[in-house]
């Protein structure tokens, strides 16, 4: 190789070098603390990250209640969790962000704030488009019509519900939004 070669070789490198960041990840780490009561419920419990309800990354529960995920922190995350009977329950939203690490709690079963009798949505802070999560046989099913991202729409009485469907547990989400169709 001629020595002119080498030098722009090495130049392009360096530049390279220089301009190249490897992937930023952020750690996040945190804590559940659950009601004692609960504690059998929690066996197996994933704690998920989801870009606009695509999982980014996840992690189990540990057996002291702590949980460490590491992720790629440059757009806005919703925080899930789900496990066995308990359908994918919302948290909370974390921003962006360029910290190596972020520390986390929640609480479950979750306590849940209400504005005129109803629960208001955790992400959209609004309780207008909430509405109950009805699980098992006391759902009546007036149509269900697959509706993604709903899974079936019915009525209960004269409230309108949201079908839980069968499988429930005592820490799965009670409520719905249909602004952000998520379940809390
Ligand atoms: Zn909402």
């Amino acid at each position: 190789m001629s020595t002119p070669f080498k030098c722009i070789l090495m130049l392009l490198s360096l530049l390279f070098l220089g301009f190249y960041k490897p992937e930023k990840r952020t750690v996040y780490t945190g804590t559940v603390t659950i009601d004692p009561k609960y504690k059998d419920e929690i066996a197996y419990l994933n704690i998920e990250f989801r870009d606009h309800k695509k999982a980014v990354a996840g992690n189990m529960l540990q057996q002291d209640c702590s949980f460490r995920i590491t992720t790629k922190a440059n757009k806005e995350l919703d925080i899930y969790y789900t496990g066995m009977g308990i359908g994918d329950t919302y948290l909370q939203t974390v921003k962006p962000t360029d910290k190596d690490s972020v520390f986390l709690s929640f609480k479950i079963p979750k306590e849940y704030q209400k504005k005129a009798g109803k629960a208001i949505c955790p992400k959209c802070n609004k309780q207008d488009k909430t509405i109950t999560i009805a699980y098992g046989f006391k759902s009546i099913v007036i149509y269900a019509e697959n509706q993604p991202p709903y899974t079936t729409y019915e009525g209960y009485g004269k409230e309108e519900v949201y079908d839980g469907g069968c499988n429930s547990s005592e820490i799965s989400a009670k409520f719905f939004c249909k602004r952000d169709a998520i379940k809390f």
